[in-house]
């Protein structure tokens, strides 16, 4: 099998207007959209949001009969320790092949729209990875950590010092991941468009050097224009920590395919 994009959405997401079809057009290989799962607080006055399981599979289930791409289903669980029973419940008895783990609010407020110029980035980083840490901890179910960097994204030019100063949870945090088989994801997104490359380079020599061997590398795409964004360029920078192979997940499943030359 050769390897794919595992981390992309549709119409499904509500930040999303991307039909299948425009992503299954630009590919024969096999297409796995992974939906956003998020509980707010009453604090944050948003709607939850909660993926429609029963349209998504019987769409799935439709283009499987089309296409010839073979269609998987997945799922990007936004994770809160407050949310963990309703996630749980949610997930209960729903066949997902692929569950990526986020942490992309705090039950304050979401770490995109953070406002970074009154809060110190050594103070954020301490509590974003704490609930990562906290995340993983309570997650094992879920088969790939999604965007390490996520909540660096509202922040400029963060140097590899600043993330090295927290090396000590990382090292949690992926010996966490390693003991329950859980890939690193190379969110190209994050790499390229945030420009967090040199963040993703530091993370994957730790991951491996205490042991880790599961990656995948993703696009996060919300439009079909950024299916595979810039894969070469992540492929290239796993093979200089000689990486040879990638994961791809099927009904939780983790199989390990050759890094795509
Ligand atoms: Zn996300
Ligand atoms: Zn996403």
């Amino acid at each position: 099998m050769r390897y794919y994009d595992q981390h992309l959405h549709t119409y499904f997401s509500p930040d999303s207007r991307e039909t299948f079809e425009n992503y299954l057009n630009l590919t024969d290989l096999p297409l796995i959209s992974t939906e956003h799962l998020d509980f707010f607080s009453p604090l944050q006055r948003a709607d939850d949001v909660i993926p429609d399981y029963d349209g998504y599979s019987a769409k799935v289930e439709e283009l499987n009969a089309t296409y010839d791409n073979c269609l998987l289903k997945g799922i990007e669980v936004g994770f809160t320790y407050a949310d963990r029973h309703r996630i749980e419940e949610f997930l209960a008895g729903k066949d997902y092949d692929l569950k990526l783990l986020s942490i992309h609010h705090n039950g304050r407020h979401g770490f995109m729209t953070l406002n970074h110029d009154q809060k110190p980035l050594d103070i954020h980083l301490d509590e974003y990875f704490s609930l990562m840490l906290e995340a993983v901890q309570a997650a094992p179910y879920a088969n790939v950590l999604a965007h390490f960097d996520f909540g660096l994204r509202g922040y400029d030019d963060v140097q590899l010092q600043e993330l090295e100063r927290k090396e000590a949870i990382l090292t949690k945090i992926f010996r966490t991941m390693i003991r329950q088989d859980q890939a690193l994801e190379l969110n190209t997104r994050s790499m390229y468009r945030y420009d967090n490359a040199h963040l993703y380079d530091y993370a994957i020599g730790l991951y491996k050097q205490l042991g880790g061997n599961y990656f995948t590398v993703s696009s996060d795409a919300h439009r079909a224009s950024d299916y595979q964004l810039r894969f070469s360029d992540a492929f290239n920078m796993l093979r200089k920590h000689n990486v040879k192979q990638l994961v791809t997940f099927q009904n939780s499943e983790a199989n390990f395919v050759a890094l795509p030359n």
